[in-house]
């Protein structure tokens, strides 16, 4: 009996998706887009308290084109709409996105003219993480939950 049978005709392909996803979830590089109060709460969860490193995310980079994670933290403004969207355009693949607190998700209580209701009216947004502001423990379930959504993912390299 062939090693064929044993591991079958896709185990190469199969690993080496496992260790690429097992690479990339652990290995986030967070753009922080802050705008308004809930950069608060970003600094909390960013802080040695809740150890982000834990989830390989600890790490900011201040330019698109080393981030592979965008989180978009406060208010979105019509006005602001077109530099949020350019970031998200300046990062390479693969990239990931964030809604932090309920301003992102859905505008909030800033029903108004003014407001962008919801950031995915402008890009695609992989994980809505809710609140005024989020918890810390709230958004470490985010990044938990994107770490599944990758290892789920189809890896392309
Ligand atoms: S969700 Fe609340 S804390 Fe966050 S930016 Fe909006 S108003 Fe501020």
């Amino acid at each position: 009996m062939g090693i064929r049978h044993w591991l079958g005709d896709n185990f190469l392909t199969t690993r080496v998706d496992q260790v690429v996803a097992w690479a990339r979830k652990f290995s986030l590089f967070p753009y922080p887009f802050v705008t308004a109060c809930c950069g608060m709460e970003y600094m909390a969860v960013s802080a040695a308290h809740y150890d982000l490193d834990r989830f390989g995310a600890a790490f900011p980079r201040f330019t698109p084109r080393q981030a592979d994670l965008l989180m978009v933290v406060g208010t979105i403004s019509h006005k602001m709409a077109p530099i949020l969207k350019r970031v998200y355009e300046q990062m390479t693949e693969p990239k990931w996105v964030m809604a932090f607190g309920v301003c992102t998700c859905t505008g909030g209580f800033y029903d108004n003219y003014a407001t962008v209701q919801g950031i995915d009216t402008i890009i695609p947004v992989d994980i809505y993480v809710p609140g005024c502001p989020p918890r810390p423990e709230a958004v470490i379930r985010g990044i938990m939950m994107l770490q599944e959504k990758i290892t789920k993912m189809r890896q392309e390299y």
